[in-house]
């Protein structure tokens, strides 16, 4: 179903629409989509894009996929919502269910939000609230790693990369909290246990006033797609423990498949006390997070002053997103969705191996479906993102970053397609 968009709708668009991290001074063009079909997007000119971005991480089966939208259709025939105070109904426990059986023991309560930002906030509620109902209320603050992302509201801003993180102009009103160097040792590199002394030593010194150790598991995304060591994800579990921290994991965007495994924690040993998950979690239909959290957790913080845990946001455990969920968590585990992520990681390693010596490029990396080209300085994004358009694909730069991360469902010929592109592109910068 194609809908026309008058010109007059884009001056509309730049007249009175924000973007994400957008200006309303002379903003960047935005390119009009009125159709988007497997991997393909379908601009109001009718050019085709070939789709690298998943639309950020989300969308891991293609867009308008006759599965999903079937369940859409019958949950919306059914009921699209309802509260979820004092109410519950069949997407919701359904969702849940498959969330408890994919996720390892002792991960087994799970609260419904909106966005992965919320996602961040509860969990980071649910850490403080649980300090506080063990008679610990002065372990209430977060440490976490620099280069990290956890979202755009307040609490998961102050957990953000100060810097990396975009949300640097608000530093002096955010609360406090502790941050240690960027895990150095890459994801393939031999572990060196120097890695691990900062958080070490700051646990040592200040566990008596920490909640919770946040971080993006193996993969730190939008702070800047930095792949780091299993072992250092063992060894902060450990350090964890030893020092009565909990282990947030941030799997927003590394959960459902992206780096080859279900989730980035199972590259290592560890499973967190708390898990946020979002994103790819309705194949990028419908806005839906998820926060997980073991018994012992969820009954302490109940078993506390407070007597619940105080979070209850309107959209809570939205219907239609929970069946959409569930459809697209089945679709993917009725999928070989782990011989797609390999073979796309194979293609992505031979496709920009050839980057590796270009000026321009800093680092080539690759993990899972995800394949990152760091450049030595900031593109004029505004002309990368036009060239990209008009080479008929859909690459957002971002920061000193060209990066994609395909759907699970992309064919070898549009891999190929995009990679052949972002070579060209970053080759004539
Ligand atoms: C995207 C993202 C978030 C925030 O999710 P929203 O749905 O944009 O609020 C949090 N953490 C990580 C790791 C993310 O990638």
């Amino acid at each position: 179903m194609n809908e026309k968009l008058p010109s007059e709708a884009l001056a509309f668009d730049r007249q009175h629409i924000w973007h994400p991290y957008s200006t309303m001074i002379a903003p960047p063009p935005v390119f009009p989509v009125v159709a988007a079909d497997g991997t393909k997007l379908t601009l109001a000119d009718g050019r085709q894009l070939v789709d690298g971005m998943s639309s950020w991480w989300s969308v891991i089966h293609g867009y308008n996929h006759p599965r999903l939208n079937e369940a859409a259709h019958q949950q919306i025939d059914n009921f699209s919502h309802v509260m979820f105070g004092g109410l519950t109904h069949a997407p919701a426990i359904e969702l849940c269910r498959r969330l408890v059986e994919m996720t390892p023991e002792p991960l087994s309560k799970v609260f419904l939000s909106d966005s992965g930002s919320v996602a961040v906030e509860v969990a980071i509620k649910m850490a403080i609230q649980y300090w506080h109902a063990r008679d610990l209320p002065e372990k209430h603050k977060l440490v976490t790693l620099r280069g990290g992302y956890h979202g755009d509201t307040f609490g998961a801003m102050s957990v953000c990369d100060p810097v990396t993180g975009m949300h640097e102009i608000f530093t002096h009103i955010l609360a406090k909290q502790f941050f240690v160097p960027q895990p150095q040792c890459r994801f393939e590199e031999a572990w060196d246990d120097s890695d691990i002394k900062p958080l070490e030593k700051m646990l040592a010194e200040n566990h008596q006033r920490i909640a919770a150790l946040i971080l993006e598991p193996i993969v730190q995304g939008a702070g800047g797609m930095w792949f780091y060591s299993p072992q250092y994800l063992n060894r902060a579990r450990e350090l964890c423990d030893t020092y009565n921290v909990l282990l947030i994991a941030d799997e927003i965007a590394t959960g459902f498949g992206r780096t080859g495994k279900m989730f980035a924690c199972e590259h290592g040993e560890v499973v967190p006390d708390i898990l946020c998950l979002g994103k790819a979690l309705t194949g990028g239909y419908l806005s839906l997070a998820a926060t997980l959290t073991s018994s012992h957790i969820a009954e302490t913080i109940s078993a506390g002053g407070a007597g619940c845990f105080m979070h209850g946001p309107t959209f809570m455990g939205n219907p239609l997103a929970c069946r959409v969920a569930c459809a697209s968590i089945d679709l993917l585990l009725d999928s070989p969705w782990q011989e797609r992520v390999q073979a796309i990681e194979s293609k992505l390693r031979s496709g920009l191996a050839p980057c590796k010596d270009l000026v321009p490029v800093k680092d080539v990396r690759v993990l899972g479906a995800i394949g990152v080209i760091e450049l030595h300085k900031v593109p004029d994004h505004r002309v990368l993102q036009r060239q990209f358009v008009d080479k008929l694909v859909w690459i957002r730069p971002f920061g000193r970053l060209v990066y994609i991360m395909p759907s699970y469902i992309i064919n070898e010929e549009d891999l190929d397609f995009l990679l052949g592109k972002m070579v060209e592109v970053v080759g004539d910068l």
